[in-house]
């Protein structure tokens, strides 16, 4: 069967490897559709992925159909179309005896820590399947947006706030998509005009480029004020510590991207708001059936986001162009 092996950086190769053998108690063997291409994948692709080991099986966001359960299950069954939780959880941790399975002490993930689903069956664990009644390309991108969902989920929004998400990448846009449907307001701030045109077309949330006079551009838009809740879906160090200045006082900053560096927060700043600042990290299943009930209900479409497509022989050749900006990729799938 195909499989997509990251060997070492930059190199991305197809392998015929055997099928996987028969499934034990509780797991299923899974056929796999699409694959959502993350930003995590493009890092690993050139080497910049912490904790990363190669050679190693890329794909996390997964939209599967079960072949073969290992044990008779209630809830699940064969030719069930599914969204897969990569986050492989110990549940015996500190955070998961809590219910943060999303943030376990010994998270595993697949496609990052073990083998991930770039190839046509594996082996997951049925706990992690979540059955869908919707396409297979809105499966392979429910991951990525309950990524969004347990940000929003962790700021505990209300219908009085303003919000302002920073980076429209595909994890902001999905951030944005979720506050939407709980806050009063959305803005998206970002560098790329692309994507801030992206946004005013999804008619998502006002968009604000972060070469203007930022502050101003939010207190003209949330009626005075600075926005209560800022989430910062960069990735990037710089942000997340200017993200403070864009808070209102009284108000929580959610980073829902992480860097490698130090983040050095200006005290006086965040105290004088006396900020509440969260960290969120992952999903967890609540997260996961959020977002499927909602993309049933057809509350949020996201088939728009899905600019680029490649079977596994075009992603040999093209994942070196889809980790560059010029390329204009915001949801890459791959499809078997
Ligand atoms: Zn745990």
């Amino acid at each position: 069967m195909k499989t997509l092996i990251l060997d070492e950086p930059f190199n991305l190769s197809l392998a015929d490897t055997p099928f996987p053998a028969a499934p034990q108690a509780g797991e299923a063997l899974v056929k796999v559709h699409k694959v959502g291409i993350c930003g995590s994948d493009l890092h690993a692709f050139k080497g910049e992925q912490n904790f990363f080991e190669y050679p190693r099986i890329l794909g996390h966001e997964l939209a599967v159909e079960i072949v073969q359960l290992g044990s008779p299950l209630a809830e699940l069954s064969v030719g069930d179309i599914c969204a897969v939780n990569p986050y492989l959880n110990d549940g015996t941790c500190i955070a998961c005896r809590r219910g943060k399975t999303n943030c376990c002490q010994n998270m595993r993930v697949l496609g990052v820590h073990q083998d991930g689903g770039m190839r046509e069956h594996f082996l997951v664990p049925a706990t992690h399947l979540y059955k869908a009644d919707l396409s297979v390309d809105e499966l392979a991108q429910v991951e990525m947006l309950a990524v969004g969902a347990h940000a929003v989920r962790r700021a505990r929004l209300d219908k009085q706030e303003n919000v302002l998400v920073i980076g429209a990448g595909p994890i902001g846009l999905g951030t944005a998509a979720f506050a939407r449907l709980e806050a009063k307001k959305v803005a998206m701030l970002d560098v790329s005009e692309t994507r801030l045109e992206f946004v005013r077309q999804l008619g998502l949330a006002e968009a604000i480029n972060t070469r203007t006079d930022v502050i101003s551009e939010l207190k003209e838009r949330f009626s005075g004020d600075l926005p209560t809740t800022v989430f910062d879906a960069t990735g990037s160090a710089g942000s997340m510590v200017n993200a403070v200045t864009y808070c209102a006082h009284g108000g929580q900053l959610i980073l829902v991207g992480h860097t490698k560096n130090e983040l050095p927060f200006h005290n006086p700043s965040i105290h004088a708001r006396e900020l509440s600042l969260h960290c969120s990290r992952n999903a967890t299943e609540e997260d996961f059936k959020r977002v499927i009930t909602t993309l049933e209900q057809k509350q949020i479409d996201v088939e728009a986001w899905i600019t680029h497509r490649a079977s596994p022989e075009e992603l040999v050749k093209n994942f070196a162009s889809w980790t560059k900006p010029e390329t204009g990729v915001l949801k890459g799938l791959l499809e078997f």
